[in-house]
């Protein structure tokens, strides 16, 4: 059997898309023709992405306000937010190049989600012929809906967690219901979580014991069996071209992150400065027996925020060189990110995201192409 290989979940959307996101929020435009152009880039991106050769497609989350937000919200500008949230919460993050990701802030109980991954899987699985994968957000990062200190009067904490574990399971749950033949879990907290950002509070809380916890409270609701196709996915994140937590080191994330009961994982490397000791790092703490499923270790070979396209025999190169390191059996190929995790990202780096669709089409393509010569190479 060849290496597995697997996106992460978001492409660009198309820059008609975003104007018509735009035009939603100022009222130009109403939900139908919104929906018509989510639909339309949701199509093209399943096509292009089968035309890679990838084994496993996704819809390019086109019709998702953000990776983080689209249970809570129709849009980034706060356009149909669920009851019970207000549009001023804290910080999600701050990245390098100085913007910001803001959440929104929970106003009382009961929390529930306004739109489930499963509604997005029901629409776009009839325009796959390959399966499809879908992305869901970790609790840990809608925990930070609920304000840092003290408590809501009559939502207790904990309340709000009991019912925030009980909506991702029923998430996942849904998505595979529907049809989706993987479901990975976005964790990019996990890493910011570790940076102590003054400017961000609760990046300096120590959080990412309780969230790793609050994870496995939903993963553990799950069977061996399913979670073979549970993953999780780790960055330094991925918007506007920018990230917000390369500085962070991986030792300082993985002998926790590998503590999630997950059967995958889907981590950026290909943009790490010394890939080699993280390949060592994640050879030593990924576990052969997660409470009853291997955790097979996907390596990110691809920087969809670059624009230059890496060739398949550097994604070749790092797979045989991760091999070293890890064993063959637990390895797989990913991007280190998706290509676009907010609706609203003009790509600077890439000039366009028009451009930067194409260009993410031409990734997926090398690293296919480079799994296969290395899954020749490692006599798989
Ligand atoms: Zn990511």
């Amino acid at each position: 059997m060849p290496l597995p290989t697997e996106n992460v979940g978001s492409l660009p959307r198309p820059a008609k898309l975003q104007a018509t996101i735009a035009a939603y929020d100022e009222g130009k435009v109403g939900f139908e023709e919104l929906a018509a152009e989510q639909d339309a880039a949701c199509r093209d991106s399943i096509e292009r992405m089968e035309a890679t050769g990838a084994p496993v497609v996704s819809d390019g989350e086109q019709r998702a306000s953000s990776f983080a937000t689209y249970p809570l919200t129709d849009t980034l500008a706060g356009t149909g937010l669920a009851p019970n949230l207000a549009a001023d919460g804290q910080y999600f993050a701050i990245f390098d190049d100085g913007h910001h990701r803001q959440l929104p802030r929970l106003t009382g109980g009961p929390f529930r989600y306004k739109t489930y991954a499963s509604q997005y899987v029901e629409k776009s699985l009839p325009m796959a012929h390959k399966p499809l994968k879908q992305a869901v957000i970790a609790p840990s990062m809608l925990s930070l809906l609920y304000p840092l200190d003290g408590q809501l009067e009559d939502y207790p904490r904990e309340q709000f967690l009991a019912d925030l574990c009980d909506e991702a399971e029923k998430d996942i749950r849904q998505a595979f219901g529907a049809g989706a033949s993987r479901v990975s879990i976005d964790f990019t907290e996990g890493r910011l979580a570790s940076k102590n950002d003054p400017r961000n509070p609760w990046t300096g809380r120590r959080m990412l014991e309780q969230f790793i916890e609050l994870n496995n409270r939903v993963i553990d609701r799950f069977s061996p069996e399913e979670r073979r196709n549970i993953g999780v996915h780790t960055c330094p994140g991925g918007d506007m071209d920018s990230v917000h937590s390369a500085e962070v080191d991986y030792a300082e994330l993985l002998p926790s992150m590998f503590k999630m009961n997950a059967g995958y994982f889907l981590m950026q490397l290909a943009s790490e400065k010394d890939k080699e000791r993280v390949y060592r790092l994640v050879g030593e703490h990924s576990r052969d027996d997660a409470n009853g499923v291997p955790q097979v270790c996907f390596i990110g070979v691809i920087n969809p925020l670059d624009p230059t396209v890496e060739t398949a025999e550097q994604v070749a190169g790092d797979l045989v060189t991760a091999a070293n390191f890890i064993p063959k059996e637990r390895l797989g190929a990913t991007d280190d990110c998706g290509f676009s995790p907010f609706s609203v990202d003009d790509k600077p780096r890439h000039g366009s995201p028009d451009f930067a669709r194409d260009i993410a089409f031409q990734k997926i393509t090398a690293r296919v192409a480079g799994v296969e010569q290395a899954s020749e190479q490692l006599h798989l």
